[in-house]
């Protein structure tokens, strides 16, 4: 497959599937997306919102029930998995546990009968790019989950293939390993300035890899944009709890102007950012992460009293549970703090993010 396109593009991808009543869902629904040459795209959202359905339609190996898939001006949704020619990675390796590592990362080319020396070569390229040149000839129960990766991707990049995919391939994985592995993806995504479309349902992977991400709820995107898109502006509630911003509580509109929006609830009157909330709009859901409080400093706006209930000891900050008059709310402070300590509250009218949707 030609490795020099411009754009893969997904145009209204779905899937669906009948359900024991004799109804059928959709595991996808309507999927647009274009995925540039060169870019990093993940797909993120909780366990059974399509991400894998996703994945799979784009590699073939499910067919489609709506829409199509294009590499620039080609259809490919209609061609079988290995004419499509994407790299593929798995969370759970999937190497032949008899064969060898360069056995194993030469499997693909063997099938596709490229000479001997050329395959040794490239072989020997995809493990020292994957940094395991001195393993060649162990078998994969002889490495760690890591390195085992590392050949898994080793496999998937040796055919050169024009566009990689990854199902959450770092979930097995313990918490260290995984963090040095973003970095060793995305270093070798940019090497060979591949395309790359990865699987996650965790949102500190997708923010810290990804040039975009598709954030996916029941089967359909809510949202796509840059990690900064997606974790500062939300585009629903939706989207908001899935990047952290756990306190959303309900309050009254007192003025709205375009994206200005003040909001008052027990007393309390906040300035926030109207999340497109239409005109003549009363109650919105106000969303704001822990992370964007801190403690109000004399004359600040935007601020109101709380008692601290409970907290969680966590090193340069602390998870506050407060208690306040708009409700009770998570709070992250530096500091020390007791049960029962009174505590002035600020937050930036940029991160109090407003909806028009029930809290
Ligand atoms: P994710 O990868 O985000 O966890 P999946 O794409 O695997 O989600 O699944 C999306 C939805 O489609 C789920 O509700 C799942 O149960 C359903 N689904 C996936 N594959 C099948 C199948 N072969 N038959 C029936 N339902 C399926
Ligand atoms: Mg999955």
């Amino acid at each position: 497959m030609n490795s020099s396109f411009k754009q893969l593009r997904l145009d209204g991808v779905g899937r669906a599937y009948p359900t024991a009543s004799g109804a059928t869902v959709a595991a996808l629904a309507d999927l647009h997306l274009d995925i540039q040459r060169g870019e990093f795209v993940a797909l993120l959202g909780p366990s059974g919102c399509g991400k894998s359905t996703a994945l799979n339609c784009l590699a073939g190996l499910t067919d489609l029930s709506s829409g199509r898939i294009w590499l620039d001006d080609t259809r490919i949704d209609t061609l079988p998995p290995e004419r499509r020619g994407f790299g593929m990675v798995f969370q759970n390796y999937a190497l032949f546990p008899h064969m060898s590592v360069q056995d194993n990362v030469g499997f693909g080319l063997r099938m596709r009968g490229t000479p001997k020396a050329d395959a040794a070569r490239r072989v020997a390229e995809a493990l020292a790019l994957v940094q395991l040149e001195g393993h060649a000839k162990k078998l994969p129960g002889q490495l760690s989950g890591g390195q085992q990766q590392r050949v898994a991707i080793a496999r998937a990049i040796v055919i050169e293939p024009p566009v990689i995919l990854m199902d959450e391939p770092l979930s097995n994985l313990d918490a260290k390993l995984r963090i040095e592995m973003r970095a060793e993806i995305r270093r070798i995504h940019g090497a060979l300035q591949l395309s790359t479309v990865y699987v996650t349902h965790d949102q500190d992977e997708a923010l810290s890899m990804a040039d975009r991400i598709v954030v996916m709820r029941a089967g359909s995107a809510q949202q796509i944009g840059t990690p900064r898109e997606v974790y500062g502006s939300p585009c629903n509630l939706h989207v908001a709890r899935f990047m952290g911003y756990r306190n959303v509580l309900p309050f009254a509109v007192t003025a709205l102007d375009h994206d200005r929006i003040t909001v008052q609830s027990q007393g309390v009157a906040l300035q926030g950012t109207a999340m497109a909330v239409p005109a003549g709009t009363r109650e919105v859901a106000v969303a704001m992460r822990p992370d964007d409080f801190e403690l109000a400093a004399a004359g600040n706006d935007n601020a109101f009293d709380a008692t601290v209930k409970a907290m969680e000891f966590g090193g340069r900050t602390s998870l506050l549970i407060v208690d306040s008059p708009i409700g009770e709310l998570f709070v992250r402070l530096g500091g020390v703090f007791q049960p029962g300590d009174r505590v002035r509250l600020h937050i930036p009218p940029d991160r109090t993010l407003a909806y028009a949707e029930e809290a």
